[in-house]
């Protein structure tokens, strides 16, 4: 991840402050209009760029930054904790099941890295604890998308249940639940259809997954590289199917950070995982606080 546009400007908004032993209003007017306007510029929500800046002048006018020492640093240390609040505060594990399996359903458009991403999740939980998972191939639509659901799995020695494109997904999933429950997989990956936009009855589809497999996690699947399409997205996914957590893929290619600095606050739903790259180790635990601290610079 590089948000250099983003750093830059926020740095160069607050460096101006740098060395003043008091700010005017003034001074705090302009650093707050050019923090705005960064914001706006990375691709922030509108909203959440109003709220963000909106907190932080109360917070600097709050604590008499004005007239105390060092303003500079404070507004920083202030622009810090808020940013890193905007992305969640803490990092929020993933739900588990009290009884094995642990049903990961995992959501999102085409070509957002849900197959990729699926597998990333499933390796990281084999290296990390040791996990049993087993991943179901639930995308009939595309045959592609089985073919590399099955490749995926054998790059990391993880089964795949499918049965081809003529079945009903709710049925395949059905089925692939009944397997996992036979072989004791602690970990179910469903892997769902995408499409190029939400559609009602891919949405539909989506939904009778859910009420037959009681997900734990419902893991929407969003490009940071699509800035505010990524924030509608997961909105709309999530009127529908009401999601546990998001991740957030191709930040590696993402120059902007307007999806990471808002999707949680738009959403309300917390960023559990980012995706750093195409190969199956690049997948990280997303920490509101470091990427605040990535941002600033
Ligand atoms: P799906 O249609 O949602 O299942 O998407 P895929 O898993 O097929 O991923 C689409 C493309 O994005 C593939 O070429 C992946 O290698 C790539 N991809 C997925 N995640 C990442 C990521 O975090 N970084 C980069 N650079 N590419 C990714």
């Amino acid at each position: 991840m590089a948000f250099e546009g983003l750093t830059e400007r926020l740095q160069n908004a607050m460096k101006k402050l740098r060395g003043k032993g008091k700010i005017s209003e003034a001074d705090l007017r302009d650093t707050m209009r050019e923090i705005r306007l960064a914001l706006l510029e990375a691709d922030v929500n509108f909203d959440v760029v109003k709220d963000f800046v909106k907190t932080v002048r109360e917070r600097a006018v709050g604590a008499k930054v004005l007239e105390g020492l060092n303003p500079a640093q404070q507004i920083v240390k202030i622009v810090d904790e808020e940013l890193t609040k905007t992305m969640g505060e803490t990092e929020v594990p993933l739900n588990k099941a009290p009884k094995i399996p642990t049903i990961i359903m995992m959501v999102g458009l085409q070509g957002a890295g849900k197959t990729t991403t699926a597998g990333k999740l499933a390796n990281h939980l084999k290296t990390d604890e040791n996990a049993r998972p087993l991943m179901i191939a639930a995308d009939v639509y595309r045959p592609a998308a089985i073919d590399q659901l099955v490749t995926v799995g054998k790059q990391i020695d993880v089964p795949v249940f499918e049965m081809g494109t003529d079945t009903d997904p709710v049925e395949i999933v059905r089925q692939g639940l009944a397997k996992a429950e036979e072989d004791h997989n602690d970990y179910v990956f469903i892997d769902t259809a995408g499409r190029l936009q939400i559609d009602e009855q891919l949405m539909d589809e989506l939904a009778r997954i859910k009420e037959l497999a009681h997900p734990n996690e419902i893991m929407l699947v969003v490009d940071a590289m699509t800035g505010q399409n990524a924030v509608a997205t997961a909105q709309g996914f999530n009127d529908k199917l009401d999601v546990t957590g998001v991740i957030l893929t191709k930040l590696d290619g993402d120059t902007r950070g307007g999806a990471a600095l808002s999707i949680r606050a738009v959403t309300g739903k917390p960023i559990k995982f980012v995706g750093e790259g195409e190969k199956m180790s690049d997948l990280d635990v997303f920490h509101p606080d470091r990427m605040a601290s990535r941002i600033l610079g």
